[in-house]
């Protein structure tokens, strides 16, 4: 497994995991994808969704899977999960755009407008972004999710943004 190898799973790992929505539901508007895929006891995530769209069917060490007919989008579970391996994509948010929401837990925060470097899961710069949304507020522990738009075909690629610098 990539995991072992690299310190990260490779998107065709992932999108055999039970966390990672469908083709056909990326196209239909956002959508939490859990990238969590260490047997773990954990299962706030669970918890956090008011329309019951994480299950964990076994054990608590069993792996979360997104009932994706459910799902709103909504962002609360990705403050939730303490091992900030939930994101919200919107591959539908305008024509050529896609969404990702994600955990930014390091200061100062990104402004909403700010020019941002996209960064994948191996924490590379892919692309520019765009911040669209901060949210840090009590509902969210307090735990800031952060929105950048990004090019549509970037969307199952990006998953966070470089670190901006302290002044
Ligand atoms: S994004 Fe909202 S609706 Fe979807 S799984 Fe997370 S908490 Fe539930
Ligand atoms: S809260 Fe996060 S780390 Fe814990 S089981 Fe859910 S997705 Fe995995």
């Amino acid at each position: 497994m990539a995991l072992l190898k690299n310190g990260y799973i490779s998107l065709s790992e992932l999108k055999n995991e039970k966390g990672y929505p469908s083709e056909e539901r990326f196209n239909e508007g956002p959508v939490a994808v859990i990238e969590c895929i260490q047997e773990i006891p954990c299962n706030p995530c669970v918890e956090a969704c008011d329309f019951g769209a994480i299950e964990i069917e076994g054990p608590i060490t069993d792996k979360p899977k997104i009932i994706e007919d459910k799902c709103i989008g909504c962002g609360k579970c990705i403050a939730k999960c303490p091992g900030l391996a939930i994101f919200v994509v919107d591959k539908t948010h305008s024509e050529s755009f896609a969404s990702v929401s994600f955990p930014y837990e390091f200061l100062p925060l990104p402004d909403k407008g700010m020019e941002v470097e996209a960064v994948n899961r191996e924490g590379k710069v892919v692309c520019q972004g765009e911040v669209i949304r901060v949210i840090n507020n009590k509902e969210f522990d307090r735990t800031p999710v952060v929105t950048i738009k990004i090019p549509e075909d970037k969307f199952d690629v990006v998953r966070g943004i470089k670190r901006r610098k302290e002044k």
